[in-house]
């Protein structure tokens, strides 16, 4: 197992935590998820990845959450991230066994909170999803994703203070 602590070049001071991510974020079931490896410590599977980094280094460090606390000497932020995304995790969990209604035109829909939100199929039949009336970007081979992709939307909206 690779012990990166003892690396030289791996500043011990003045490292800080960028972001967390859910590397499951679309959803994927446990086999097809690409689990990553802690840079630090070579703990395998890790599925919230922290990016650590120094403003003097220009790698950054794909870490688990217990190195991150150790690298940036903070133990409240890196849990707490961790904790935030597995919150989102369960929300989504809950967002994908919502029932969906059929439309006249065959588009499925489903109205939440004031909000209404289609997934149609395009030219290319690919889906794509509508939030109100904004078009999002993105098309889908799997309604499965596209539906996902809903959800994302929606939790964009909430964090930019939109809803
Ligand atoms: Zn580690």
């Amino acid at each position: 197992m690779p012990n990166w602590w003892n690396q030289i070049g791996v500043p011990h001071k003045g490292l800080v935590l960028n972001e967390v991510i859910d590397i499951r974020e679309d959803g994927q079931s446990a086999e097809e998820t690409p689990y990553e490896t802690c840079m630090m410590c070579g703990n395998e599977k890790i599925r919230f990845v922290h990016i650590v980094s120094h403003n003097e280094v220009e790698e950054e460090y794909r870490v688990g959450c217990v190195c991150a606390e150790r690298m940036t000497n903070d133990y409240i932020n890196p849990k707490g991230k961790e904790n935030e995304l597995r919150n989102r995790a369960n929300r989504r969990n809950t967002w994908i066994k919502k029932t969906w209604k059929l439309s006249k035109t065959g588009n499925i829909y489903l109205n939440h909170k004031e909000h209404h939100i289609v997934i149609f199929k395009d030219k290319s039949q690919r889906y794509k999803v509508i939030i109100d009336d904004i078009f999002g970007k993105k098309t889908f081979q799997e309604l499965h994703k596209a539906k996902i992709a809903a959800f994302n939307g929606i939790e964009y909206f909430k964090e930019i203070g939109k809803w």
